[in-house]
């Protein structure tokens, strides 16, 4: 192929992307409207939302009500046309997803199973992951990929988790991981996949600093709708920022890190079961829980304005204990108020996460989906 029909076609496959891309985050569009936002001519338009349609992406699916002029054919994606699984990967567990296209969940399993560094836990990841996609029709065309959420700091140049805490190893490289799932694998950091799976449900240009609070304390954040990831891959470690100087010693051996004061082990060790127990006994005024929760969302609130101060964007609180956040919201909003150094804008920056549970699962579905539309 010439240079010159070699560069047409790149431009055409270009042109594609962008209108698929559009049309998979817009939910619903028209031609009118791909070729207004994006300024490609109408002619560009109606060729590839037609090849889009004839490869069976992309449908119409009715028409808009007219406002003077000729009705507007509403487009969507197929979301059927390609599937994907998200597998979180934790000490005790691992929650398994299946989503479409669209992000809408087809299926979801949890299963209680221990981490172990061994064949026989590789082999049952990916039995797990064959059943659950059973079932589901031409899947060898329509899986594109499984992702995996991984407790630790996932180096994806080198494909190498370097180090996890939880999962207590140094140093996998990821295929020993995904050894038994014949799909390709897209690993990913758990808080990553979690703000990942919060953008969404929000505008994909977003800014916003998460802090995972769940058994322990993590975070993400999301500059103009892409992760910071830091040099080493180690960026918002939260948990371990100090809180209190020479305070209670956290798991990673250092003195006074937010960890030991904010992880959802505090709350759930507090009331001697699960984190659900917690809340439940908390509602019902139990005054020792009181106590605990009011020392939790003072050091909470702590970290909060630091991370505002660091970001200045909106702080999302997410994890174990963000599912259970919202009805304290107010209260903690109150508390973060107080220590806010600009405090013109009462706290409207706080937000709850809006997936309360299996986020991690859900944002590492998400990894293929995205890759599949970036490289449409
Ligand atoms: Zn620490």
């Amino acid at each position: 192929m010439g240079r010159e029909s070699k560069k047409k076609l790149e431009i055409r496959q270009l042109y594609k992307r962008r209108i698929f891309s559009f049309i998979c985050e817009r939910k619903e569009t028209s031609r009118q409207e791909i070729a207004y936002a994006l300024r490609i001519s109408m002619p560009t338009v109606l060729q590839n939302v037609r090849e889009l349609c004839e490869s069976g992406y992309v449908q119409e699916v009715g028409q808009y009500e007219s406002t003077g002029g000729r009705k507007a054919t509403i487009i969507t994606s197929c979301p059927d046309a390609k599937l994907s699984l998200g597998i979180d990967i934790t000490k005790n567990y691992v929650d398994l997803l299946l989503v479409d296209l669209a992000g809408a969940i087809k299926e979801v399993k949890h299963v209680e199973m221990p981490f172990a560094r061994e064949e026989s836990y590789y082999k049952k990841l990916g039995e797990l992951a064959k059943n659950i996609l059973k079932g589901h029709k031409n899947l060898e065309d329509r899986l594109h990929g499984v992702g995996i959420s991984v407790p630790g700091i996932v180096d994806e140049e080198k494909m190498i988790i370097t180090y996890s805490h939880a999962l207590g190893f140094r140093n996998l490289h990821c295929s020993v991981l995904s050894q038994y799932i014949p799909w390709p694998a897209y690993f990913i950091n758990d808080a990553n996949a979690a703000i990942m799976a919060e953008l969404h449900y929000i505008d994909n240009d977003s800014t916003m600093a998460y802090l995972s609070l769940s058994n322990s304390v993590g975070g993400a954040v999301i500059i103009n709708g892409e992760l910071y990831k830091g040099i080493n891959q180690r960026s918002c470690e939260f948990g371990h920022m100090r809180l209190i100087p020479h305070g209670k010693e956290c798991y990673c051996g250092q003195l006074g890190c937010l960890d030991a004061y904010c992880s959802a082990l505090v709350l759930s060790e507090a009331c001697g079961g699960p984190l659900d127990g917690f809340f439940q006994k908390l509602n019902k005024g139990d005054p020792e829980l009181k106590k605990v929760w009011e020392t939790y969302l003072k050091n909470l609130a702590v970290a909060v304005i630091n991370l505002r101060m660091a970001f200045d964007c909106d702080i999302m609180l997410g994890g174990y204990v963000g599912g259970y956040i919202e009805p304290y919201l107010p209260e903690l909003r109150i508390m973060v108020g107080n220590l806010d150094t600009f405090g013109e804008n009462g706290v409207s920056f706080l937000k709850a996460c809006k997936c309360k549970q299996k986020a991690s699962a859900f944002g590492a579905a998400l990894q293929p989906i995205n890759d599949f539309i970036n490289h449409f």
